[in-house]
């Protein structure tokens, strides 16, 4: 068992393309807000720090830390033949803290300050969604 949540269904919202289109190719691709000086997560095309709807859409680059994390001995419904498996929020080198799965590790040995970094795991219907992996794993 290595962790992994199924992939999908997955609803792509066409303002946030550049994101999605990124994540396909591998890609961590984040609205950015200049005035504000600041990635924005989740993906927007707006900054809701301070409304702007100028977003540039910047590679960012997929390092990032373990800031919290838990583990789930038994999932619910569609994430019930997962087995254990690991949430993590992860803090990317930019400054968001994503919320995701953290795939192929020994959940017994996470630990906060870890380094991780974003990986992206594809389901059915070329439905790919972010995730994240231990940079030593
Ligand atoms: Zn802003």
């Amino acid at each position: 068992v290595n962790g992994h949540l199924p992939v999908g269904p997955v609803t792509e919202s066409a303002e946030v393309r550049p994101f999605w289109d990124g994540a396909r190719a591998g890609r961590l691709v984040l609205p950015y807000c200049p005035g504000c000086a600041r990635y924005i997560w989740y993906p927007r095309s707006f900054c809701p720090r301070c409304g702007a709807t100028e977003v540039q859409w910047r590679e960012a680059s997929g390092h990032g830390v373990v800031y919290s994390h838990t583990t789930v001995e038994r999932g619910m419904g569609a994430f019930a033949d997962v087995g254990r498996y690991v949430v993590v929020f992860v803090e990317l080198d930019e400054g968001p803290r994503i919320l995701t799965n953290l795939v192929d590790c020994d959940p017994d040995h996470v630990v906060i300050g870890a380094p991780v970094r974003v990986v992206f795991d594809r389901g059915a219907d070329d439905a790919v969604l972010l995730r994240a992996r231990l940079e030593r794993a």
